[in-house]
């Protein structure tokens, strides 16, 4: 698609919102329905574009994917109409007589800009908030996952006008051509170094935004932890799409006491979920592309390989991987990993890992086991993250009352949920003021004018 094709595409897209079709709860509504009425028609193929894009199993795809943008589909048609309704705010003295709203108003035109890992549910979960928000949407899914790229497409397509939601496939010079075009909101989900580049894009035009970005999420093992337990949740949460997820516990700080023993449990879950072979296991996910499986396997060559650490680079495919002695100048610290390689560091006290953490940007996630609540309490007051677990990983992201997103470098903005519709929200703020009378103590040619004012505005 050109330049001017892709300008005539949000002109269409902001003649449609004009008209006001997109604003009235039945028509969101109907629109939301007709969202999981193609969805649930579709899922065979989600399936399959899953397993031929990334080798997601079926089990993955579901939980990880499709569940959850029926669980935010459901959740937000459910609640839709009271986060419509127009609040009541309180009236200040100085206002007496005149009544304060605040008015859920749609942006307009929005874009949004789907990464390669979660293509379905990455691309699907901000169009619901847009939709329930009443807006209009450009999707741009990622050309690394062409598969789905292309189902989104006719799937989008097959039942939604381009004028309402219209989805433009390509990379990072169909993506640049669209963020040069004046729409009215921005949804980026994807890396840090092409946040910085999108934010650029919006600030040339003031366009709002949001940033759903990565880095490096530490996982603390306390010396307390039930170890055995928080094993398998880590491992849920690392090999989980080979662990090319954003929210993935990027490296471990553990306890110098009870990292032996942590490393033998990670051992055993490895081996529980995905047999004595992982890469000849098929439920067990391919890296990407060959350039992310280069990058992965330069890393293998870090610190002391503690499990796994073979590869198979005829089908993309890298086994659960520890990495011990690993030290904070190795390349696999430098960068947020991606993959299915666990580094370990350690520490004596508490504090030690709190400052690790607080020298680097703010992560995307946390994850902490610990039993003792003072460890909590610690932990979670004095280090600035997205959002994260205690005594789990990953789980935080897959509940509609928690909004998600990240903090500094690890992004801006939240969604999922109310948060979602807020997201995709602009709040007005009207008052409307009585014509009953006038208190003219304001007008500067009011006698005793200022007098009122300081009995009013006290320090
Ligand atoms: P990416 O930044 O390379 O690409 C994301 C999107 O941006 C794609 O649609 C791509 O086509 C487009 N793009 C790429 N280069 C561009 C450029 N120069 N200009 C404009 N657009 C461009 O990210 P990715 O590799 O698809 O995804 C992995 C990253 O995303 C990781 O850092 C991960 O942590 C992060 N991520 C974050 C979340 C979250 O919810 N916070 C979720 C998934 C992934």
């Amino acid at each position: 698609m050109y330049n001017d094709t892709m300008a005539n595409l949000i002109q269409k897209q902001k003649h449609f919102y004009r008209s006001g079709a997109t604003r009235p709860y039945e028509y969101r509504l109907r629109q939301l329905k007709k969202l999981r009425d193609v969805l649930v028609a579709y899922e065979k193929q989600v399936i399959e574009a899953l397993k031929k894009d990334l080798n997601k199993s079926e089990f993955e795809a579901y939980s990880t994917e499709i569940g959850i943008a029926y669980e935010e589909l459901s959740f937000t048609i459910k609640h839709l109409r009271s986060w419509m309704a127009p609040r009541k705010a309180k009236t200040a003295l100085t206002h007496f007589g005149s009544k304060g709203r605040i008015i859920p108003e749609p942006y307009g035109t929005t874009l949004i800009i789907a990464p390669w890992n979660y293509p379905f549910q990455l691309a699907v979960s901000p169009l619901i908030g847009a939709l329930a928000a009443g807006n209009t949407v450009v999707m741009k899914p990622s050309e690394l996952t062409p598969t789905m790229s292309a189902l989104l497409s006719e799937m989008l397509g097959s039942v939604y006008e381009e004028e309402y939601i219209a989805v433009v496939e390509g990379g990072p010079d169909v993506s640049q051509e669209l963020l040069a075009q004046p729409v009215d909101y921005i949804f980026f989900t994807g890396s840090v170094n092409v946040g910085k580049i999108v934010m650029q894009a919006a600030a040339k035009q003031l366009i709002p935004l949001t940033l759903e970005l990565g880095g490096k999420s530490p996982c603390i093992v306390h010396a307390d932890a039930p170890l055995k337990l928080a094993a398998r949740r880590i491992v849920f949460g690392k090999f989980t799409n080979a662990g090319q997820t954003c929210i993935a516990p990027d490296y471990l700080l553990v306890h110098r006491s009870v990292k032996n023993e942590l490393i033998a449990y990670i051992q055993e879950s490895i081996k529980e979920f995905y047999g004595p072979n992982p890469l000849s296991n098929p439920s067990y996910g391919r890296i990407v592309s060959e350039k992310h499986f280069q990058r992965l396997a330069s890393f293998l060559q870090d610190g002391t390989v503690a499990s796994g650490g073979r590869t198979a680079p005829d089908h993309l495919t890298i086994e659960p991987t520890m990495l011990d002695q690993v030290t904070w100048d190795m390349p696999v610290m430098q960068e947020e990993i991606f993959g299915p390689i666990l580094p370990i560091i350690e520490y004596d006290r508490i504090q030690e890992a709190i400052d690790m953490i607080n020298d680097r940007p703010k992560p995307l996630a946390l994850y902490l086991f610990t039993r003792e609540p003072e460890i909590e309490d610690t932990v979670v007051d004095s280090v600035s993250y997205g959002g994260g677990c205690i005594n789990d990983t990953l789980m935080h992201i897959a509940t509609p009352y928690l909004p998600f997103g990240g903090v500094g470098e690890s992004g801006m903005g939240a969604y999922h949920g109310q948060g979602s519709f807020d997201t995709f929200t602009h709040y007005k703020s009207v008052l409307k003021q009585t014509n009953l009378f006038d208190f003219t103590f304001r007008y500067p040619s009011s006698k005793n004018g200022l007098k009122y004012l300081r009995k009013l505005f006290k320090p």
